[in-house]
């Protein structure tokens, strides 16, 4: 898979091959200091019909529950109708236009007039994630395509909830190496989350 960042849409991707940037010593490199506050926050999560329609239901809560439970400062509430404020929404669809990724996640605030998309290192109250059927199908309906789909879903949320890209080399599920054995928040994603929301 490739990985291609569009300029102008501030797109986290997750490509198997790719590395990009280098590492650093400095934690915050794996986490935006912005967006949802470094404070304690109540997120709300939605489910856009897409994704019951296209069967992702359960790898999309398994996505998003995988990140609760890891710092009490952040609260994840599912909505039954869309949200706007402190949101995560989600959607799949059939090719996501332009990329050739599983999935994708964009960063907006929300505001009076309506949407304005921001880099996700700027404030921001909301992050739609959109992942893609036609990729995430090519992955095998085995149990190695299924562990692999897990690590698409619960990387792309890592990126809704602040995380960013971890290439350092220690198992991370924000490694771009997409990966069956490592599907769920490792050591260092569990200890950058607790960093960015703060940890009782
Ligand atoms: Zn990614």
């Amino acid at each position: 898979m490739k990985f291609r960042k569009s300029i102008m849409m501030a797109v986290a991707a997750l490509g198997i091959t790719a590395v990009l940037g280098g590492t650093s010593a400095f934690a915050a490199t794996y986490y935006h200091t912005h967006g949802f506050a470094k404070s304690a926050v109540s997120v709300n999560y939605w489910k856009d019909s897409s994704v019951a329609s296209y069967g992702y239901t359960g790898l999309a809560d398994t996505g998003i529950d995988s990140w609760r439970n890891i710092t009490d400062n952040l609260t994840i509430n599912e909505k039954t109708s869309e949200p706007t404020y402190f949101s995560i929404v989600t959607y799949v669809g059939n090719t996501i236009s332009g990329m050739d990724v599983y999935g994708v996640v964009d960063h907006w605030t929300y505001g009076l007039f309506g949407w304005t998309q921001v880099n996700p290192d700027n404030l921001r109250d909301r992050a739609r994630v959109r992942m893609d059927h036609t990729n995430l199908k090519s992955l095998g309906s085995d149990s190695t395509g299924y562990a692999l789909k897990k690590y698409a879903f619960v990387h792309e949320f890592g990126h809704a909830v602040g995380l960013k890209h971890n290439n350092s080399g220690v198992a991370s599920v924000m490694s771009e190496s997409i990966s069956s054995s490592t599907n769920t928040p490792q050591i260092t994603d569990k200890t950058y989350l607790k960093e960015k929301y703060g940890d009782n």
